[in-house]
């Protein structure tokens, strides 16, 4: 049987009712990552509208994002930033506060991992309220990157977080929505 692949690749996301708490749907990439072909597939539809662009770097927030902008990047021969919760990185970093749902969390990059003027695409598994990345545009900003776009592979739109991020001018590409 074929299937058209955005079918298949929605279908390889699993979904966690009530995880970590009741009322949360949790949408777990894990299945995505394991099935080979859906794994290099969200990769390409990421990839696709820079091929022949220069990005000079792709940052991505922890964790999921590490494993999804690293193939990004590599596609793109392009370099990659981690953003990183506080706390875990070595060398002199800025720093920003985040929103999540309850309360706030601080996330940092290392003050030299772009230089002024480098073009950036931002990568992470989902978009939710956009706290996560709207935190991780700032620092970017901040230290003088060229934002060029924020990419995911889910969205889940009535959140707003999509939204949030074309306010502050950051193109957004996402490959499915979940309601
Ligand atoms: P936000 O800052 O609200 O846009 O949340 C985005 C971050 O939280 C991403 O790094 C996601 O991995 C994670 N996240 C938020 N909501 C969900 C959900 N329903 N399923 C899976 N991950 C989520």
């Amino acid at each position: 049987m074929t299937m058209t692949f955005d079918h298949d690749l929605k279908a390889s996301v699993r979904t966690i009712p009530d995880y970590p708490k009741p009322g949360i749907m949790f949408r777990d990439i894990t299945t995505l990552l394991a099935d080979a072909r859906a794994f290099r597939r969200a990769v390409d539809e990421l990839v696709h509208p820079w091929a022949g662009n220069k990005i000079d770097k792709v940052a991505g927030m922890e964790a999921r994002g590490f494993i999804l902008g690293g193939a990004v990047a590599h596609q793109l021969s392009a370099g990659f930033v981690p953003i990183r919760k506080k706390g875990k990185l070595p060398h002199t970093t800025v720093r920003i506060a985040y929103s999540l749902e309850y309360g706030i969390d601080e996330m940092e990059m290392h003050v030299d991992a772009v230089a002024p003027g480098e073009r950036v695409i931002l990568v992470d598994d989902l978009i939710a309220t956009g706290g996560t990345a709207e935190g991780a545009v700032k620092l970017l900003r901040q230290i003088g990157a060229n934002v060029m776009a924020a990419c995911f592979i889910i969205d889940l739109p009535e959140l707003g977080g999509a939204a949030k991020l074309r306010a502050m001018d950051v193109p957004v590409r996402t490959l499915m929505t979940f309601e």
